[in-house]
């Protein structure tokens, strides 16, 4: 490819809105442009690096024994009617109505899709185990798109759908993924990190994420410093294995604390640690009846963990002011658990403090020295905290955990028997009994990895692409291309030749000053540079550099070929 031809869209400054310097990056490069908020062009520069990692991803899907299918986009509400997920989805579900009025969505994943037509297509235990994927554009009517096509509205996704007998082929067929996207990530040069995972609203019980560790990643994930634990934060348990509670020493008082309205007011006010005084959240209960959950002053509420209760409306809402006004008779900065009248639920490190300040259910007051068991009941615990770094790690609880933050590109779940019943997905067994079909699924954000790369591999100058997922593996840069045939004559003979060697060639041809040149050749971030100028060439060389690392060396231009086939078999990330 020529630069004269190709669709270069550089841009010099940097655009304004974009935070995170993948995003920016992306913009400056030419590999995406804004459509509408988080929906997007991808420009040819982009597409080739989108396609590289797609077929990364179809290779060792197939290499896994999965089959690639092409389901629908567009998909009819009475499906996702039986699933239920329907009412649970919420706002990110795009809905629309067709000319008839019926009604549809545009599928931000496809377990309904696919479980009717194994439904319809799987009927004997002989069958089976099928694992079926597709590589498709979902949207996501994501509250806060943000950060390019990190989390964006419309994304294109690997998604796959395993069906087995039982669950020990449904675990098979999850391990055989999960080698699977090891492979993917060492493969596109990414370094990921698998850790437990939560299974959110697609359900299911077991569950891995992949992440890719950068600190402007979304999630935090909880590493130990000694065992090979490692999960999201939503997911580190936290309860103890023998709750303790220091005694009581004072007696319950209350207190005045006019225009106290916040912990770190009442710390102030007191002149206490947030430790020490409890926090009341008002949350809507599944019933539609508040629900009060108590923590520490210094943790904050696990949303994922609080979903998990029965009792409390899943997706999460806290309750409005006006809503903590009529279910505790005073406003949200006053609530404590003292005389509350509607079930509290007490996380275990609230649990475990004595002589604690909480809200006195007066506005103006507080409570001091309140203790459990003695001043209001015994309290029914559960895990509700975020994990944060130095608590204990759940394997060996004698060691802290560490906190990193990380960007998720593939999950993989054990689904179970939840959309096969739902959906009356059902196999007959080999003793003629109909049963339903064990399931996983797994996803790879397919746009989201381009972004998480640039994250991981970049320099001021620009992108460093791992050369599995570079647009082009080298660039020439010629000087003085218009001036001088013998470097036109040098140039096209290299170009000819790198490309029958099988290179993806971008020649720069364009006649710009050597400097501008370089310059976008580093922000495209193609891994090879040579440069062929008229000097090099009196000597039969040219100027070899490496994007990654910088460093350049001159090599004769006759065996050019063969020294950057050996150049680049040595570069790390290549296949
Ligand atoms: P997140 O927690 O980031 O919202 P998710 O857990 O909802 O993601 P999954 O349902 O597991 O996402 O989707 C599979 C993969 O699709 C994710 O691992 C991620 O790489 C990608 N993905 C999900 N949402 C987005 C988005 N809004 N933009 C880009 N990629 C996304
Ligand atoms: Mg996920």
């Amino acid at each position: 490819m020529r630069t004269s031809q190709f669709f270069l869209a550089t841009l010099k400054e940097v655009p304004a809105d974009a935070e995170i310097v993948s995003h920016q990056l992306m913009l400056r490069a030419g590999l995406i442009r804004q459509v509408a908020a988080g929906v997007y062009n991808w420009l040819p520069l982009g597409h080739r690096v989108l396609s590289k990692v797609s077929q990364v991803v179809r290779e060792e899907m197939n290499r896994a024994g999965a089959q690639e299918v092409l389901l629908p986009a567009v998909q009819p509400a009475e499906l996702w009617q039986q699933s239920g997920r329907w009412d649970d989805y919420g706002p990110e579900l795009l809905r629309f109505a067709d000319r008839h009025e019926r009604d549809f969505c545009f599928g931000p994943t496809h377990e309904e899709v696919i479980t009717t037509l194994a439904r319809a297509e799987i009927r004997s235990y002989r069958q089976l185990p099928v694992n079926l994927y597709q590589i498709q554009t979902k949207f996501r009517d994501e509250i806060r798109p943000r950060f390019g096509v990190m989390r964006s509205r419309e994304f294109i996704m690997k998604d796959a759908y395993s069906f087995d007998r039982d669950s020990e082929g449904m675990s098979q067929s999850y391990q055989t993924m999960y080698d699977a996207y090891v492979r993917i990530f060492e493969r596109l040069g990414l370094q990921a990190q698998a850790v437990e995972a939560d299974s959110g609203t697609i359900g299911g019980n077991f569950s891995h994420e992949f992440h890719v560790l950068a600190e402007s990643g979304e999630d935090a994930i909880a590493f130990c410093s000694t065992c090979n634990y490692a999960a999201n934060v939503e997911k580190v348990d936290l309860t103890p294995a023998s709750p303790s509670r220091p005694d009581a020493t004072e007696t319950m008082s209350e207190i005045a604390t006019p225009n106290v309205h916040t912990i770190a007011d009442l710390c102030n006010c007191l002149n206490i640690a947030s430790s020490q005084t409890l926090k009341t959240l008002i949350v809507q209960g599944s019933e539609d009846t508040p629900i009060a959950l108590v923590l520490r002053g210094d943790h904050s509420l696990n949303k994922v963990k609080a979903e998990m209760l029965a009792e409390v409306a899943n997706p999460l809402r806290m309750a409005s002011a006006k809503e903590v006004e009529e279910a505790t008779g005073v406003a949200p900065g006053s609530v404590g658990p003292v005389g509350l009248n509607i079930p509290v639920i007490v996380d275990h490190g609230a649990a475990g403090v004595a002589d604690f300040v909480c809200g006195a259910n007066r506005e103006g007051f507080h409570l001091k020295s309140v203790n459990w068991g003695r001043d209001l009941a015994e309290p029914r615990t559960h895990d509700l905290r975020q994990a944060v770094e130095g608590d204990p790690c759940p394997t060996d609880p004698s060691q802290p955990i560490q906190v990193r933050r990380g960007i998720e590109v593939g999950h993989v779940f054990q689904l179970g028997t939840k959309y096969s019943e739902a959906l009356d997905g059902n196999f007959l067994d080999a003793e003629g009994r109909s049963q339903p079909f064990h399931m996983g699924c797994y996803g790879i954000g397919i746009t989201r990895i381009v972004a998480a790369a640039i994250e991981q591999s970049h320099d001021d100058n620009g992108i460093i692409w791992p050369a599995p997922l570079a647009p082009f593996d080298v660039c020439i840069v010629p000087i003085g291309l218009k001036k001088s045939q013998q470097v036109a004559d040098a140039v096209e003979a290299l170009y000819a030749d790198l490309t029958d060697a099988g290179f993806s060639v971008l020649l720069d041809d364009r006649n710009e000053r050597p400097g501008v040149m370089f310059s976008e050749m580093d922000l495209i971030g193609i891994p090879h540079r040579i440069v062929i100028g008229e000097r090099g060439l009196s000597k039969g060389i040219v100027e070899y550099r490496d994007r990654a690392s910088g460093e350049s060396a001159d090599y004769p231009l006759d065996a050019f070929v063969t020294t950057l086939k050996t150049i680049s078999s040595l570069a790390p990330n290549t296949t």
